[in-house]
């Protein structure tokens, strides 16, 4: 029987977004707080910004009818800091004016003070160097924000800047979608807790903390489920525990067909399952599925993705696959990761018939470095590590070429 061929990256990825829908339920919530959330609905504009016509600079606020030949000596009949109001500018003066205060009536330009000099011994004269054009340094009322009209669209992803926007507006609460609900737990009789006595051919369970991190630079709620161990039953049971109060679960390890690899039967048996075969390196093994609320039928299912227990197997195949599922659950576009035409300072000349996922480092001539033990065991060249280089399959890489870098920094937001 032959085997049926190993799902591309992308296949893998367009099955898996074709699945995901955004979460409905929405809540409003203190706008410092809604930073990482997504907007549920558009926010409008309670205020102009800037409420009126104001000085970008500090300097003269002058009629441009008064100062069209240069040298031009003018009465300074007024001063307006930010804040305070002034009065219409009177033919033949000037008024002092400071950076965000508005300009008089009656004023069409200011004059920075560096274009300006005060006559020798005058207290009220100022001398304007320049012949200013009309408009020149005043910023206009509602150019950044007009009332009632959209300054962030409902979808968005809440950045400090979409906060900034929202506090300018004049808004004090924001209506966001609610956190994607996220458990998790790690697959492995071999595992142990850091701080708890490690048996013989025991290891710590790094996935826990990697995994439980990335979810929550996404914005996810994320539930420790712990360690589950390799047995049937067990990851049943930790599965229906899961799936209650989550839309996704997510497991590591337990994701091959070895009699010690009980993802594939456990979630069968609680829901639906496709286990795929990826050409990716690392992280071959992928399950995908569904596992019902049993306790809740009206509730349906919640999703799961099984990742492989290989620590970088987990984690790029968590940046990979999971991140732009949750992307999409979180109703934000889950588009490719940005990515960079590098220099490759390095030869990969075993080039591997599956698209692989090299963990490189910037270097100080703006090339790229490659970590010397690319085995999926070691985690260390994920930390030495800035990002990835997808390289496709069967091509080797010779010092020189340009290579798609991918930084971790756009795969962990
Ligand atoms: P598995 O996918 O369960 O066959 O595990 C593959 C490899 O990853 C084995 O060497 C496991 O010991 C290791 N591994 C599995 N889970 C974890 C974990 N949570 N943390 C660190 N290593 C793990
Ligand atoms: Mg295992």
């Amino acid at each position: 029987m032959t085997k049926p061929p190993m799902l591309t990256a992308q296949q893998a990825l367009d099955h898996l977004l074709s699945h995901a829908k955004p979460v409905v339920e929405c809540e409003k919530i203190a706008m410092q707080a809604t930073l990482g959330r997504v907007l549920a609905e558009n926010v409008d504009s309670l205020v102009d910004v800037p409420p009126l016509d104001n000085t970008s600079m500090d300097g003269y606020a002058v009629r441009t009818a008064d100062t069209q030949v240069t040298g031009r000596v003018l009465r300074i009949a007024q001063r307006i800091p930010a804040g305070s109001i002034g009065t219409t500018l009177e033919p033949g003066t000037a008024a002092r004016i400071f950076t965000g205060a508005p300009v008089p009536p009656g004023a069409d330009a200011v004059v920075m003070q560096e274009d300006c000099a005060i006559p020798d011994g005058s207290t009220d004269q100022v001398q304007v160097n320049i012949a200013p054009a009309s408009g020149q340094w005043i910023r206009r009322r509602g150019e950044d924000l007009t009332t009632g009209k959209t300054c962030l669209a409902a979808g968005t992803f809440l950045r400090p800047q979409e906060l900034g926007v929202a506090a300018s507006a004049g808004l004090t609460h924001l209506n966001v979608k609610r956190r994607v609900r996220v458990a998790a737990f790690f697959t492995g009789d071999e595992l142990a807790l850091p701080g708890e006595p490690l048996k013989p051919g025991g290891i710590y369970n790094s996935n826990r903390d990697t995994l439980l991190a990335c979810l929550k630079s996404l914005g996810c709620d994320a539930t420790d489920l712990g360690i589950v161990p390799d047995r049937l039953d067990a990851t049943r049971e930790a599965l229906r525990k899961a799936s209650k109060d989550h839309d996704l679960i997510i497991t590591s390890g337990g994701v091959s067909v070895g009699e010690e690899d009980h993802i594939k039967p456990a979630v069968t048996a609680e829901g639906r399952l496709d286990l795929w075969q990826i050409a990716i390196k690392p992280g071959k093994p992928l399950a995908f599925g569904a596992v019902r609320k049993s306790d809740e039928p009206k509730d349906g299912e919640a999703w799961f993705i099984g990742l492989p227990g290989n620590p970088v197997s987990s984690f790029v195949t968590f940046l990979l696959f999971v991140r732009p599922f949750i992307l999409k659950l979180q109703g934000r576009e889950a588009k490719s990761p940005q990515s960079y035409l590098m220099r490759a300072d390095f030869d990969w000349l075993k080039a591997d018939r599956r698209n692989e996922f090299l963990r490189v480092k910037l270097n100080n001539n703006d090339g790229l470095d490659l970590f010397p033990n690319q085995s999926s065991g070691v985690l260390t060249s994920a930390s030495w590590g800035d990002g990835l280089v997808d390289c496709p399959p069967n091509q080797p890489i010779k010092a020189g070429d340009l290579v798609k870098y991918i930084p971790f920094d756009a795969l962990l937001k």
